[in-house]
């Protein structure tokens, strides 16, 4: 049964289903709840008189009560790639960043779904945050409405959403599968589903349960590895999940006619970036329609990895080609404002 929201409740979260529900509580007709949910997620009003297809008592009675609410855009920092990182601040006053990276006719949106990351992956400029909490499904959508908003990006702009911020989704998989929801829902924010990736780092039971989930973003897996003692040694989560596993996983989850599964390497120079890697990395992936994104280090102060030369990164990407794997060297954006992979860690706010 739905209950009214209490005063100043903040209607970004509520999917069209909550929103109709939320007419009905109010004694409107179920397809207000729809008007709502475009007003909010498709035209991006944030002030009740602009809902002007509602009656004036539903509005009066939605401005009494409730708030159309994004998180708050505390500071910008632009990249000389045109990425901009943005620190934005919850209603609670902790804060968290998302990374708008302009592409040839879309936008890409890389979001957050929790306030630091507890997996402590050891070349992670957030992983030296630690855990703060989980974000609602209302601060995963707001991190769209808020960028879509200082961007000034018109309705039915391109878009794709990735969440490779701060966090990890899968440990947040319910917030962030209905925040997925909102995203892709034709009245609203209408972002295709194949246009949404969730990135693990490889919470195995969790990606059985996103194998069963009737609306199903695409996934990407932290792989960053060859062996074992590698990946835990770099991703202590290893432990709990070891690679053997996370594979059987991978094999097991379903994919789109044409789709590939994501597999991420971070080359970090002398580590994992070997032919013996590549080798092994192929083998790994050996039975899975899989494509590998490799993503050169991001350097930073704190933590003492390093990009390999060039050479090296296409020496990786061939020994994996040839091993019929496709790979693709992925120059993260906005390195010069820590807005690139890993380097998430509110720098400068
Ligand atoms: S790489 Fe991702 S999962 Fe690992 S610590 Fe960083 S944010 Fe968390």
């Amino acid at each position: 049964m739905v209950t009214l929201p209490t005063a100043g409740a903040n209607l970004v979260g509520l999917s069209r289903e909550e929103l109709e529900q939320l007419a009905v509580a109010c004694g409107q007709a179920r397809y207000r709840g729809r008007q709502l949910f475009r007003g909010i997620y498709a035209r991006r009003e944030q002030v009740f008189s602009n809902f002007t297809d509602l009656n004036g008592e539903f509005r009066t009675l939605l401005a009494r009560e409730c708030r159309i609410g994004y998180p708050e855009v505390q500071r910008e920092f632009v990249s000389r790639d045109g990425a901009v990182r943005y620190v934005l601040r919850l209603e609670d006053g902790k804060t968290i960043e998302a990374v708008h990276m302009p592409e040839r006719g879309r936008s890409t949106l890389c979001l957050s779904s929790q306030v630091g990351c507890a997996l402590d992956c050891k070349f992670c400029f957030t992983a030296l945050l630690g855990l703060a909490r989980n974000l609602t499904a209302g601060e995963i959508a707001g991190q769209v409405l808020a960028l879509l908003q200082a961007q000034r990006i018109p309705r039915r702009a391109r878009l794709n959403v990735v969440f490779m911020g701060m966090g990890e989704p899968l440990l947040n998989l319910a917030a962030a599968m209905h925040a997925v929801r909102i995203m892709a829902d034709a009245d609203g924010l209408a972002i295709p589903l194949q246009r949404i990736t969730l990135s693990t780092a490889g919470i195995v039971p969790r990606i059985y349960d996103l194998a069963n989930e009737p609306m199903r973003p695409k996934l990407a897996v932290s792989l960053n590895a060859s062996t074992e003692e590698q990946r835990t040694a770099l991703m202590p989560l290893n432990r709990k999940y070891p690679l053997c596993e996370l594979l059987q996983a991978c094999r097991a989850y379903p994919l789109r006619p044409r789709e590939r599964l994501t597999f991420e390497h971070v080359l970090l120079k002398g580590i994992n970036d070997s032919d013996a890697d590549a080798e092994r990395v192929g083998a790994l992936l050996h039975g899975i329609r899989a494509k590998v994104n490799l993503i050169p280090y991001n350097s930073g102060q704190e933590l003492s990895y390093g990009p390999p030369p060039l050479a090296r990164v296409l020496a990786f990407q061939g020994a994996l080609t040839r091993q019929g794997v496709p790979a693709f060297i992925r120059i993260s954006r906005g390195q010069d404002v820590r807005a690139a992979c890993g380097q998430l860690s509110l720098a400068g706010s």
